[in-house]
């Protein structure tokens, strides 16, 4: 448990929102047929039956959801969501999953149905009693083993905000929600102008209403109604007058069948006809799931954007004027390391909950690329941050859980990073941070299946009732122009500081240019250069070149590389490689560590590097979203510095908000991130004018 953690008092009786999060206090007893099992210290109620939790959970939420047939008959591309109140062990999730992957297994029509799981607690159990619970049930159900391997081998950090896990094999995405379930369900975010999300089956599994009320409460009964449709159901072991009250009172026909096993009584409940929404809301849900989307750029942005709709069976082309990645994505490493902030802040700050998502895509990508023999697309070699540019102290990180960030010893800092001199006893130790390989990243996602890439310079786009059409001019191997017209339902622009210039709609964003630097250490040096990677006013690592560096930039395979970065020229969009910034990239390292002076060469003219056009707001936020006026022309652009951490959950966001689903991040920085926000837009915020920092 985090410091912050531990010296604040029990709250699980408060129905504030507080944006900490206090795990459960697990105690245990045994049950009926001797198994030991988890009980509640806060709320002093059992996690799930003692007569067979598993079993009980299959009768009340699986079958008085109807899921087996429901889940069978979706439609190919279909999602069905289902909402949770109160994740506790997963046991309800891992039945559930179990389920749909039967299903699938014996329904091929269900190869591109999707699952979507949205769960919510606020007293999250810690990993380490959450694999002993788990254990317990591989044993007792050795068919739940594998899936219980994979939960706690995602299982996220404790801290507050949506955390999406992503089963990419069993098409099954899992929000869980840290957090009072009632300010979560508040905040599930979509896109209102498009096919509007709702819940299809509910499993209220609050402990019972005599011990917590909070999710028997009016507000969570009137969140239901709102993200719920004729047809919607709901299933609960609870007859309580609160929860038949609740649940009627917010348009849900009840009913009373047979509980589990010595339980006489159980609730099911069914939307009624009445509408559902709390305000009109414009709708194409007529439109059938796309087929086809274009996605213009081929940077991280554009990448992200087509891998996420390509894994919804959709067919994606990518179109760039130049090669994949040519632009300021093409460096030959990204450094995976968020910009921390104080953890109460920590539920809606895009830059952490973009981090821990990425950690988890890029950690998912490399077990396919240990499979394959290629190279890992992040090498998790963990940063230290000397906390020269951050605005968070020791105290604050104390107050994360260490899994994620911590400070370590100057000891430890010294025996990490290899120096000798400096003072580090002021430090963030990232132990997931790490280098991305775009290259390898750019592979992995351009043998999608469902992507094609396609070299084109776009001169217009046309946006009618039944489609999009995107036409430019082709230059073939000759060198000569061939104009070409694509027909799509969708449209992504992904083209950083140039998307303007394809839709006016699309704010003018500030260039910063950014110059990296390297070069091939000798033996000598390596041993003697940091070992870590470092951020200081700068940041640096080494790296060792690998198959396929050479496609972008002067990189050698199994060479050893040390990076340094970046400069930083605000309103200058030219990539010309320049020494002067060599020489700044080289002089930020010394004045932060004099040490390695007589380490670093002290001729750099035979330096290689990369300069590339970083694009920003002007509040620093990215852009996601519809036009304004439009249902079929999107944006993700303006990244920043920080594609790599960013364009990930901001890709799931835009799928999720062109598919009509709910989103992993909340209605407040969905509002924050739409490119059509009236801060952009208002006379005189100039690009270049600054609102506030991120
Ligand atoms: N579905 C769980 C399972 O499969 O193990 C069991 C859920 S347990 C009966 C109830 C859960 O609700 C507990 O984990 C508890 O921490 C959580 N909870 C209680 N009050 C809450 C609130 N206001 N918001 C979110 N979760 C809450």
């Amino acid at each position: 448990m985090s410091k912050l953690a531990s010296t604040f008092a029990d709250n699980s009786k408060s129905t504030t929102p507080t944006h900490l999060i206090f795990p459960a206090n697990i105690e245990w007893q045994t049950d009926d047929t001797g198994n030991k099992v988890p009980v509640s210290g806060e709320f002093g109620d059992v996690y799930f039956s003692h007569a067979d939790g598993l079993a009980e959970s299959r009768h009340v939420f699986l079958q008085n959801n109807q899921l087996p047939e429901r889940l069978a008959n979706l439609a190919a591309k279909q999602c069905f969501a289902i909402a949770e109140l109160g994740f506790g062990t997963g046991l309800n999730l891992l039945a559930t999953w179990q389920l749909w992957r039967q299903l699938r297994s014996i329904h091929p029509h269900l190869a591109s149905a999707r699952l979507h799981f949205i769960t919510t607690e606020k007293h999250p159990i810690s990993l380490s009693d959450l694999t002993q619970i788990l254990g317990l049930w591989a044993q007792r159900a050795p068919e739940l083993a594998v899936l219980i391997e994979q939960l706690l081998a995602s299982y996220p950090p404790l801290i507050a905000g949506c955390h999406r896990l992503n089963f990419i094999e069993d098409n099954l995405t899992l929000d869980i929600w840290l957090g009072d379930a009632s300010a979560s369900l508040a905040n599930l975010g979509f896109e209102r102008a498009i096919k509007r999300p709702y819940i299809d089956a509910w499993f209220l599994d609050g402990f019972a209403p005599s011990c917590n009320e909070t999710l028997w409460a009016e507000s969570i009964f009137s969140q239901m109604q709102r993200s719920s449709r004729a047809g919607t159901t709901a299933a609960t072991y609870s007859c309580a007058g609160i929860v038949k009250r609740g649940l009627q009172s917010q348009g849900f026909m009840i009913k009373k069948v047979k509980g589990f096993g010595r339980k006489r009584e159980m609730l099911t409940a069914v939307m009624s006809e009445m509408s559902s929404l709390d305000e009109p809301i414009s709708d194409l849900s007529n439109e059938s799931t796309p087929n086809h989307i274009v996605v213009i750029g081929a940077g991280v942005a554009g990448l992200m954007t087509a891998r996420t709709l390509a894994n919804r069976g959709i067919k994606i082309t990518i179109l760039d004027k130049g090669a994949p990645l040519s632009g300021a994505s093409g460096n030959p490493r990204a450094l995976l390391a968020p910009n921390m902030t104080p953890i109460h802040h920590v539920y809606e700050h895009l830059h952490t909950i973009g981090y821990l998502y990425s950690g988890r895509l890029y950690r998912y990508f490399n077990t396919q690329a240990a499979v394959r023999k290629t190279p890992l697309i992040l090498e998790q070699t963990a940063t230290l941050d000397l906390l020269v540019k951050t605005n968070i102290g020791r105290e604050q990180i104390a107050d994360y859980p260490n899994s994620m960030a911590t400070t370590i010893s100057p000891e430890q800092a010294r025996e990490l990073s290899g120096l000798k001199n400096k003072d580090l006893t002021d430090n963030l130790y990232l132990p997931q941070a790490g280098l991305v390989n775009p290259q390898a990243l750019k592979t992995v996602i351009l043998t999608h299946p469902n992507i094609i890439y396609q070299q084109l310079n776009i001169t217009a786009i046309k946006e009618n009732t039944d489609g999009i059409t995107v036409t430019g001019n082709k230059v073939d191997e000759n060198g000569s122009h061939a104009a070409s017209t694509i027909t799509a339902d969708h449209v992504v622009i992904c083209a950083a500081y140039e998307s303007h210039q394809l839709d006016k709609r699309i704010v003018q964003c500030r260039t910063i240019r950014g110059q990296l630097s390297w070069f091939t250490p000798t033996a000598e040096q390596l041993a003697k250069l940091p070992r870590i990677p470092l951020k200081y006013s700068g940041y640096c690592a080494s790296f060792i070149g690998q198959s396929g560096d050479a496609t972008l930039n002067t990189i050698s395979e199994n060479q050893p590389q040390f990076l340094l970065g970046a400069s930083f020229v605000d309103g200058d969009a030219h990539i010309d490689i320049r020494s002067e910034e060599n020489q700044q990239n080289y002089d930020k390292l010394l004045e932060d560590f004099p040490e390695l002076s007589s380490v670093l060469p002290s001729d750099i003219s035979t330096w290689q590097a990369r300069a590339g056009i970083r694009t920003q707001t002007i509040d620093y936020h990215p852009l996601v979203g519809l036009l304004a006026q439009s249902k079929r022309l999107w944006t993700l652009s303006a990244m920043g510095a920080k594609g790599y951490a960013l364009a990930p959950i901001c890709a799931e966001a835009l799928a999720d908000m062109m598919l009509g689903c709910f989103t992993p991040l909340s209605t407040t920085i969905l509002a924050r991130l739409s490119p059509n926000r009236a801060r952009l837009h208002k006379a005189g915020n100039n690009v270049g004018n600054k609102v506030s920092e991120l």
